[in-house]
């Protein structure tokens, strides 16, 4: 990155011109007590700079923040991918940002929500960014609902609050939402810290290997931390003590030495197994089980270094599904395709058309597109010829590869959930969640933070909260309606993170 000593010529401060500057203290006026001048460019700039400092934050994932490392492969993958950064011994610089989904860019790092878990290798075939979670699974397997599923999540357009009602209402009327709700319910929607939690690539993604044989993927990168979360009540008293607990917990594990480090493990599935797996491979709501598919181990990321200026490496920084290198691709998981369009759009709007030649953004490889111009182009081709085909030697793609990551499709135009497999539904494996993975103790706790968020959820979705639980787990279910007609529950606007003493 070019730091403020590439460009200090003066011992004091410049104007952005690069010339001196007389003060940084006080403002130039006609006479000591008399009116400010407009020519006065040092306050000028500086007032005018101040005003433009905000760029739109995310929307999702707005509060967050990340640091630098290397990736390095430790097994031989070459049989599912022939991807130069996944081939044994390589080593390759890469970036993580961990984050909230539903917070504004000041809100609590603690209050129950999924975590972002956002990866950008900078390999030697062009950035590869890998856009995950800390849960396997989404809310929803289509994306015309992801807009409105945000919007639940976010702020009520009269108050401007946050509103469990709002929240429940749109997840109970889309049940599909189940195992996603309740993971974030569960002990893993409060993760003591980022460097303890898991992340997965939740989407199915193809690696082909170098004989062009397909296989379907799951990335699961695995905390070499452990996975430890934190209980409602420690939550709640950080979210008012130290909202930026997460971010700062990251950043002084670095500047100790104390580096976090994760496992690479994936689920490779052949590529013919996906039309009869029990269950959809590409529905986001569904994870593969591991005792169909075990993980494969392949490497291990380590983060060694804080940024050293977090608006320009962290806040600017632009992940996209749509960053792939030869030997990977994306699969028919639809909320995926949607990203590849939706992320780079997102990052267009707000950081600018050339967000990719930001330094923290850029691929440490040449670059050769015929995109062009647009606002604060840094990198051009100079006079070489702007249009493709040409005559003049400036190279071109020429579609050789078009089909190596892609799969067959052929059907009318539908617009229709996805085909169901022998044991898809919306509830099965939130069921198997709740009841198999979970213990009696999480359970309990379980339904003590499903009360405590209905303090202002209101009929009809109060019936609908006690019917979609049911249906998750009978026990449960019953359990949640029961204490919550015991009179338990407690408002506290805003924060999900709540508990009571049931
Ligand atoms: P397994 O028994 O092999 O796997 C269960 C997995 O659940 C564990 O490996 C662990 O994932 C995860 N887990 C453990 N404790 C919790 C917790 N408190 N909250 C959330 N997740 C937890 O069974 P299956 O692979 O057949 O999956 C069964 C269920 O487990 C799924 O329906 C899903 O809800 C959940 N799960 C499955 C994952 C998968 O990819 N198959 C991944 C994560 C959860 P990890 O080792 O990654 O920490």
């Amino acid at each position: 990155m070019t730091t403020l000593s590439d460009h200090a010529t003066y011992a004091g401060g410049t104007h952005e011109n690069g010339a001196p500057r007389q003060s940084d203290a006080h403002s130039l006026s006609l006479g000591a007590n008399g009116p400010l001048l407009l020519h006065d460019v040092a306050l000028v700039e500086k007032l005018a700079r101040f005003d433009r400092e905000r760029i739109p934050e995310r929307s999702p994932h707005a509060k967050g923040s990340g640091a630098f490392g290397e990736f390095e492969v430790t097994e031989d993958v070459s049989a599912y991918t022939k991807a130069g950064f996944l081939q044994k011994g390589v080593k390759t610089p890469m970036m993580a940002r961990f984050s909230t989904v539903a917070g504004e860019l000041g809100s609590p790092d603690t209050w129950r929500d999924v975590r972002g878990f956002a990866l950008k290798f900078y390999t030697e075939q062009g950035n590869f960014d890998m856009v995950g979670n800390n849960t396997p699974i989404f809310f929803l397997r289509d994306p015309m609902k992801f807009p409105d599923f945000i919007h639940s999540q976010k702020r009520t357009p009269d108050s401007g609050l946050r509103s469990g009602n709002m929240q429940w209402d749109f997840w109970t009327l889309v049940p599909e939402s189940a195992h996603q709700v309740a993971y974030v319910m569960g002990p893993r929607g409060l993760p003591r810290s980022w460097r303890e939690m898991n992340g997965y690539s939740s989407h199915t993604y193809m690696w082909v290997n170098e004989a062009g044989e397909k296989f379907w993927v799951v990335y699961h990168w695995l905390s070499e931390q452990g996975v430890h979360n934190m209980t409602n009540e420690e939550a709640a008293e950080l979210a008012g003590s130290d909202s930026d607990y997460h971010r700062r917990d990251l950043f002084e594990a670095i500047e100790r030495g104390d580096f976090p480090s994760w496992r690479l493990e994936v689920q490779v599935m052949p590529y013919d197994e996906a039309k009869d797996y029990r269950f959809n491979p590409f529905d986001l709501t569904k994870t593969w089980s591991k005792k169909d598919y075990p993980r494969i181990p392949v490497g291990r990321f380590t983060l060694y270094e804080n940024p050293t200026n977090h608006f320009a490496e962290i806040e600017q920084a632009a992940f996209s599904p749509s960053n792939t290198v030869p030997g990977t691709g994306v699969s028919p998981d639809k909320m995926l395709l949607a990203r590849v369009f939706s992320y780079p759009d997102a990052q267009r709007n707000r950081l600018g058309t050339n967000f990719n030649q930001l330094p923290v953004n850029a691929p440490r490889t040449r670059t050769n597109s015929y995109d062009k111009e647009g606002a604060m182009q840094f990198h051009h081709s100079g006079a070489a010829p702007v249009y493709s085909p040409n005559s003049y030697g400036r190279p071109y793609a020429d579609e050789q590869s078009i089909s190596d990551t892609g799969w067959e499709a052929d059907g009318q135009m539908v617009r229709a959930a996805y085909t169901l497999h022998a044991e898809d539904d919306d509830f099965g494996q939130a069921h198997t969640l709740v009841r198999e993975v979970y213990t009696e103790e999480e359970r309990q706790e379980l339904v003590k933070t499903v009360v405590g968020s209905l303090a202002d959820v209101e009929e009809p979705v109060l019936s609908r909260v006690f019917w979609y639980w049911t249906q998750i787990d009978q026990e449960v279910g019953a359990a949640i309606e029961a204490a919550y007609r015991a009179g338990a529950e407690q408002r506290v606007p805003g924060n999900l993170s709540v508990d009571i003493d049931a």
